[in-house]
């Protein structure tokens, strides 16, 4: 059955592709390039040696480098695809060895720190341009990797004021070839959007994640036994890759901090209902819940399947 991604395209949008970091979303940004055509060549690098085997090994570029600088010369597209906190050592590595006119991006998750680390090491002749695929699964590696992966999902591009036109249109082009969806907004705004649609929900699965292995009245062979109580969703997300989460933390302060004060305020209204019998309130607030739900159905983000489309019996 056709998966939606459709055929390559006529002609590629660039022509020599670099992509430093062959995580999940580098791997998969490689093979969505090979089978759209977006790239006439993939030049992949990693930091660490096991990833530049198996990137070699399931053939997902043209050429494996070394080194990142190896990597980016000659490369009118580099993407930058490692976690949040290696984003200014890469760029200051590979900044002496950018082509006149490239452009450089990054699949970062949060997007105003790396604008800041970024920026002093970028050659005035090499466009900036952002960006962040909302788009990603709890696993990592470059096995993990797949081509339908940023398939009608948003891919937000963040050009710092003053940038040109035609390379933010060249990198539009790029990611609604690879399926996406393009939304152009201020670094400020993606933090704060991003810091309630998904870093504050990461941090409410860890934490109760952590909480439920930590309470002693109920056992550990309990909490796994009936996860499928509501439990068994979070540690889903629970599950996330350990490195990209603390830099997305640590790197989203201020955005993560504002949106967790609100969600504490929201929390122990919650608990005043509850402790009050206050029932009609907490109808309304569930109806309203259950309508957001419905709407990002509607927008084609999730599926109405129930339980999340598992199969009957399916762990
Ligand atoms: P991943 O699967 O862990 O892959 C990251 C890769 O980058 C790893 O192979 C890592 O090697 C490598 N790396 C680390 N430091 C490097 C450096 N200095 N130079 C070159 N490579 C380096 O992570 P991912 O999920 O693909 O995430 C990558 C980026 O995408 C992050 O910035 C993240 O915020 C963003 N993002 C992730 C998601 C998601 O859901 N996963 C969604 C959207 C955006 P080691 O393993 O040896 O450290």
């Amino acid at each position: 059955m056709p998966d939606g991604l459709g055929g390559p395209l006529s002609e590629p949008v660039f022509q020599r592709l670099a992509l430093i970091g062959m995580g999940l979303i580098g791997s998969s940004l490689a093979l969505v390039c090979r089978r759209k055509g977006l790239a006439r060549e993939i030049i992949a690098s990693d930091i660490s040696p096991a990833v530049r085997v198996t990137v070699a090994k399931l053939a997902l570029a043209d050429q494996v480098a070394e080194t990142a600088a190896a990597a980016v010369a000659g490369a009118d597209l580099v993407i930058l695809c490692a976690p949040v906190g290696a984003m200014g050592t890469i760029a200051q590595e590979i900044s002496p060895y950018l082509e006149p006119g490239a452009i450089l991006s990054d699949v970062g998750s949060v997007k105003a720190s790396i604008v800041k680390a970024i920026t002093p090491h970028l050659p005035a002749s090499v466009h900036f341009v952002p960006a962040h695929p909302v788009a990603g699964t709890e696993q990592s590696g470059p096995e993990a990797g797949f081509s339908t992966l940023f398939l009608n999902r948003w891919s937000i591009l963040t050009p710092p004021e003053g940038t040109d036109p035609k390379a933010v249109a060249r990198l539009a082009a790029f990611w609604t070839g690879a399926g996406a969806n393009v939304e152009i907004m201020q670094a400020a705004h993606h933090d704060l959007v991003l810091a309630i649609t998904s870093h504050v929900p990461h941090l409410i699965a860890y934490n109760i994640v952590g909480t439920a292995a930590d309470v002693e009245e109920v056992t550990r062979s309990e909490v796994i036994k009936f996860s499928a109580g509501g439990f068994r969703d979070f540690t889903r997300i629970a599950a996330s890759d350990p490195t990209m989460w603390r830099d997305v933390f640590l790197n989203n302060k201020e955005a993560v901090l504002e949106m967790l004060g609100r969600f504490n305020e929201d929390l122990s209204a919650l608990q005043r209902m509850i402790r009050n019998g206050d029932g009609d309130g907490l109808f309304e607030l569930f109806t309203r819940t259950r309508a957001i739900r419905r709407g990002i159905i509607e927008q084609g983000q999730e599926t109405a399947a129930p339980d999340f489309g598992r199969r009957a019996g399916e762990t």
